[in-house]
Formats: structure tokens, C-alpha cells, sequence
């Protein structure tokens, strides 16, 4: 199996829960012997929301020009710029406008953080136990892949952070996202921030925040295609868990994302 060299979501300091900016990122990178990576950093927002966990909006232009300009000086890598988003029909032009258009963004990823429940949202590590919940999460991704505005959805099994034990709710919910992501050709994302964050205790001891195993299971019969990625955080961590996600990609007879380099998917939604 050739080693995993493409990693599309990578954070920088301005996510405020990340360290390090995008050269010391590709200095990494090339060091792991990445062919591609692309940022992927919490986007700002136009109305500030969630300020504690993204860059501000008037720090947007210098994360795109630094992510370019870096990019330019690093021979042999290719280098994306991207952002992760929330995603809401209250953004949605914003982002194809603003992000895919104006400022050119080479992809954009939908990471769910947060569900919108009758007007209010719910954080997805602790809210989602409560009746109906896990419903409107699907509901929320599977809007999300059909917005057509996103390369893929990342971690949609996040949720092994909030649940312990799998069971016939989570089974559905699974379902509905792995079959509207095969259906609409839009990947789903193995990541493994989960296998860096402390692990979970369920019945049958300790396992992984994440990849959740039942979660891919799922997915692999749906047919649903899945990019691995890193979520780095840190510099050193840009390749991390690679290996680890390709075997179990590979273990389980998932169908890889074909996703190499992602501009035509983002000019759609920009045109
Ligand atoms: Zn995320
Ligand atoms: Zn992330």
C-alpha cells in the first residue's frame, strides 16, 4: 500500500485552538513527503458567530495571502487554500461569493461543530443525546453535501465523541449520511484528530474518539467514497495518523475519494 501523501485539512493559529502558521506546516509536510496539502483552517464568518474558534474576518485576507505566498515558495508541494464551515443557508452565499469567488479559495469543507435546532445551535459534543437530535444532525450533513458547496464533509463521525456505545439511532443516522454522500458524490472524511484526542470508554472498553469503526462500516456498504485527512493542529501532526486511516480505509473496502485537486467542484459552486 503506497504511503497516504495528500492531506487537505490542515489548521493554522488563527482557529485559535491551533499552533504554528502555514510554513512551518509545509516544512513538515514535505519533511512526511506530502505531495498536496491543503489548508483547511475555521473560517471567519460575517457575523462574527463563534469567535472563539476561528479567525476574524479581518483576519481572512492574510490567512489567503499567506497560505498562497507560502505556498509559492515551496517547490514539489502542492499547496491548496481551503476552509472549514459551518454550514447554514444564512452563509451559504457568502461563502460561494466571498470565499469561491472573490478570494478565490481552491475548496471549502463542511465540518459540523453545530446543528441548528429551531433557531438555536446545538454543539454537537453536547447536545446531541437529547430526542431528535441525531435526526436534525443527519439532516444537517446531508443538507450540507447537497448545497453542492463542499469537497467533502469532514469527520461526520464526530459523534463518537458524544456518544459512547453505538446503537440502532446512531445506525440510522449513519445510514442517511453514507447514503446521500454516495448518492450525491460528495466524500466523507476519516480523521484522525480523534485517534490524537484522549479515547472514549463504551462497553467494550476503550476505543478511539474517532474514526468511529460501526460508522465506516456503514459506509462502506453505501458505496460512500472517503478521504483521510489529519486535521493538524500542530505542525508536527500534519501526517499524522495517515497510515493508520489508509488501513482501515483499505481494511474495510472503502472506495477512495477521488478528489485530486478539487477546483472543478469549486468553480461549480462558484459559477
Ligand atoms: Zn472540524
Ligand atoms: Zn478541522
Amino acid at each position: 500500500m503506497p504511503a497516504p501523501d495528500v492531506n487537505l485539512h490542515t489548521h493554522t493559529w488563527r482557529c485559535r485552538h491551533a499552533v504554528g502558521d502555514a510554513e512551518e506546516y509545509i516544512e513538515e509536510a514535505a519533511l512526511a513527503g506530502l505531495a498536496v496539502l491543503g489548508f483547511a483552517d475555521h473560517t471567519a464568518l460575517p457575523d462574527g458567530r463563534w469567535p472563539d474558534i476561528r479567525m476574524s474576518l479581518v483576519e481572512l485576507d492574510g490567512y489567503a495571502r499567506t497560505v498562497r505566498q507560502a505556498g509559492e515558495r515551496a517547490p514539489g508541494l502542492r499547496v491548496l487554500l481551503g476552509a472549514e464551515c459551518e454550514h447554514s443557508s444564512g452563509y451559504a452565499a457568502w461563502y460561494r461569493e466571498e470565499l469561491l469567488g472573490a478570494r478565490g479559495f481552491d475548496y471549502l469543507v463542511c465540518g459540523a461543530h453545530f446543528v441548528p435546532d429551531r433557531g438555536e445551535w446545538v454543539s454537537v459534543f453536547e447536545g446531541l443525546d437529547a430526542p431528535g437530535r441525531l435526526r436534525r444532525y443527519a439532516d444537517h450533513c446531508v443538507g450540507a453535501m447537497r448545497s453542492g458547496l463542499y469537497a467533502f464533509l469532514a469527520h461526520p463521525d464526530l459523534l463518537g465523541l458524544a456518544f459512547p456505545d453505538w446503537d440502532a439511532d446512531l445506525a440510522a443516522c449513519a445510514e442517511d449520511i453514507c447514503s446521500a454522500s454516495a448518492a450525491l458524490g460528495v466524500p466523507l472524511e476519516m480523521n484522525s484528530y480523534g485517534l490524537r484526542k484522549p479515547p472514549v470508554t463504551g462497553r467494550g472498553g476503550l476505543r478511539p474518539a474517532y474514526p468511529w469503526r460501526p460508522f465506516w462500516e456503514v459506509a462502506a456498504r453505501c458505496g460512500a467514497r472517503v478521504v483521510i485527512s489529519s486535521d493538524a493542529h500542530r505542525p508536527e501532526d500534519v501526517a499524522a495518523g495517515l497510515a493508520e486511516l489508509e488501513a482501515l480505509r483499505s481494511e474495510l473496502g472503502l472506495r477512495p475519494a477521488d478528489l485530486p485537486f478539487i477546483p472543478p467542484r469549486a468553480r461549480a459552486a462558484a459559477g
